[in-house]
């Protein structure tokens, strides 16, 4: 491709509606534009990307025997009242009315739609196990839509849906969902986890989730240092039902707290909205951690009628702390989680309560005090139970290694579901005694769209994104300096482009009239993986400069054995 033909639509300023690094470098890159809160155009050089990670994908889906299909994305409530979710799943539904007044809903989700299929189509055990997916578009009108495709409101989606005679095969299919994921994040070259997770509204009786390891992540997971334990500390869908949650005010306040002693003066100090935020809110100093450490924790309405009766104790809050690195050793953060507001540090652990704290936390750097509280994010409550009573560096709950906690982007989710579904659709199959069985299912969601954003929370420098091979949007470019000037150099650059092409790598050839400031930084911006640099005098000298995306300086490479170097 050529830039003449595929135009660069970079921009210098960091724009002020993203607040972390993907979202900025995804804008300025030019590969979204955004339409409305949580509504973004995936423009060309941005599609490439997504097509890749989609494609990726697919390869794994497809190997691991999933059939894909594609199922419409505005879905009849009356199949949503049967599942009995019309009701129950809240404002992230997207309602819509057709002209006769008929009740629709833009998908958040598909297991209605797939299992109303399944109960059409399937007849007989002998055409089972089935597993069937697709890659579409879905909908959730997020309460609080941000980081760009990360938490959008449209959004793609990989799901897949299964369906099964008993449970054993139901366990091998999820058992074969959850190798293909592991390929599926390796190939992409992301570092990630899998944790045992919360099965949420979706239900069901066993869940595993993968998340991209970042601190700009919205989940804390735990996990041994040593052993295979992992788990989500996740918050239990309907544990604080949306209406009630908090209303996102000003992230990160940074106020002086000389005199807080109790709850109440913490509350006063930080001019909390008490009769609402009470309902959630408890302040708590852990002493595990030296007194210095102040966790928000949100709460249901036992804990508030504790608070007003006084009945929980009043916290002393020292916030002595001689440095930042005391600071990080006390609470275990890994580097890099603290800024100076004291931003989100992962999660600190109310023993008293046995719940799970994260997102907050009192620092003293320099001799001002800051403190960090996040109201954007549902702080979880100790859902799993093993994570009950345990903080970061104690034994893991399966009594090997020590428990570390991290922050994590859920970019994947498989469940076992189960019969909820398909009992209440009334989805069944004869069996081999030619008796109705209801049919247990598993479904496997992955966010294609939301991996574009977590790989560049993994993979980026001060100079822009820095892609893994296997998504770059090009692979190779070249770089002429005077091209304009040189008729010599222009047939050369069409030569090795040419070359290249017919290779097999995808080349983007800068052709446009600007300074090699220019294209160096936007080559860099956008993140091509390799960089060829060429002009006269490279031509006299029979060598090209090359620069690896993650390389300090540039190497020169002879011309005739540039090809192999680049394999
Ligand atoms: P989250 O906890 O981040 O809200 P979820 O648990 O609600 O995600 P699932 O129902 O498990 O999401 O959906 C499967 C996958 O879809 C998730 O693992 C995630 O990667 C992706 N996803 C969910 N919500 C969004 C969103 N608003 N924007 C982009 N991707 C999303
Ligand atoms: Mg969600
Ligand atoms: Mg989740
Ligand atoms: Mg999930």
């Amino acid at each position: 491709m050529r830039v003449s033909k595929f135009p660069l639509t970079t921009l210098k300023e960091v724009p002020a509606e993203a607040e972390i690094t993907s979202h900025q470098l995804m804008l300025r890159a030019g590969l979204i534009r955004r339409l409305a809160s949580g509504l973004y155009t995936w423009m060309p050089l941005g599609l490439r990307i997504l097509r890749k990670v989609e494609r990726v994908v697919r390869e794994e889906m497809d190997a691991a025997g999933a059939l894909e299909l594609l199922m419409p994305c505005v879905q009849p409530a009356d199949l949503w009242q049967e599942s009995a979710r019309w009701e129950k799943y809240g404002p992230e539904l997207l309602r819509l009315k057709d002209r006769h007044q008929r009740e629709f809903c833009f998908g958040p989700t598909h297991e209605e739609v797939i299992t109303d299929i399944a109960r059409r189509e399937l007849r007989s055990y002998k055409q089972l196990p089935l597993n069937f997916y697709q890659i579409q578009t879905k909908f959730r009108d997020e309460i609080r839509p941000r980081f760009g495709v990360m938490r959008a409101r449209e959004f793609v989606m990989k799901d897949a849906y299964s369906f099964h005679l008993d449970d054993a095969s139901l366990d091998e299919t999820y058992q074969r969902m959850y190798a293909a994921y592991t390929n599926i994040f390796t190939r992409l070259g992301l570092d990630f986890r899998a944790v045992a997770a919360d099965t949420g509204s979706i239900g069901g009786n066993a869940s595993h989730e993968f998340h991209v390891l970042a601190d700009a992540g919205e989940d804390a997971i735990a996990f041994s240092d040593t052993s295979d334990y992992a788990a989500n500390v996740e918050l239990a869908e309907g544990a604080v039902p949306t209406e009630t949650r908090p209303a996102p005010a000003e992230t990160l306040r940074e106020v002086d707290t000389p005199d807080a002693r109790t709850i109440q003066d913490l509350v006063a100090q930080f001019e909390l909205p008490v009769e609402r935020t009470l309902k959630t809110l408890i302040v708590h100093a852990s002493e595990a951690r030296g007194g210095g450490l102040i966790a928000l924790i949100l709460r249901g309405d036992h804990q508030l009628n504790a608070i007003k009766a006084e009945k929980l104790p009043e916290v002393t809050v020292p916030l002595q702390f001689a440095d930042e690195a005391e600071i990080r050793n006390a609470i275990g953060a890994g580097p890099g989680s603290l800024g100076p507001v004291g931003l989100p540090i992962p999660c600190v652990v109310d023993r008293a309560a046995a719940a799970v704290a994260d997102f907050a936390a009192g620092a003293n750097i320099d001799g001002r005090h800051y403190f960090g509280i996040n109201w954007e994010r549902d702080v979880p409550l100790g859902t799993v139970a093993d994570l009950r009573n345990v903080e970061a560096g104690d034994p893991s709950p399966d009594g090997q290694g020590r428990l570390r906690i991290v922050r994590g982007i859920e970019v994947g989710h498989i469940f076992k579901l189960g019969r909820t579904y398909s009992e209440r659709m009334n989805a069944t199959v004869l069996d081999e005694n030619g008796q109705p069985q209801v049919m247990a299912m598993g479904c496997y969601g992955i966010g294609v769209s939301r991996i574009v954003g977590a790989a560049i929370e993994q993979n980026h420098d001060d100079r822009g994104i820095v892609w893994p091979q296997p998504i770059a949007p090009f692979e190779v470019a070249i770089a002429p300096i005077g091209l304009h000037k040189s008729a010599r150099l222009r047939e050369a650059v069409e030569a090795l482009y040419v070359q290249l092409t017919e290779a097999g790598f995808e080349v983007l050839l800068d052709d446009r009239d600007v300074r090699p400031g220019v294209m160096f930084a936007d080559l860099e911006l956008i993140g091509i993986p390799h960089r060829l640099v060429l002009g006269e005098r490279a031509l006299d000298a029979g060598e090209i400069e090359y620069k690896g995306r993650r390389d300090d300086a540039p190497s020169q490479i002879p011309m005739d054995r540039l090809v192999e170097f680049l394999r």
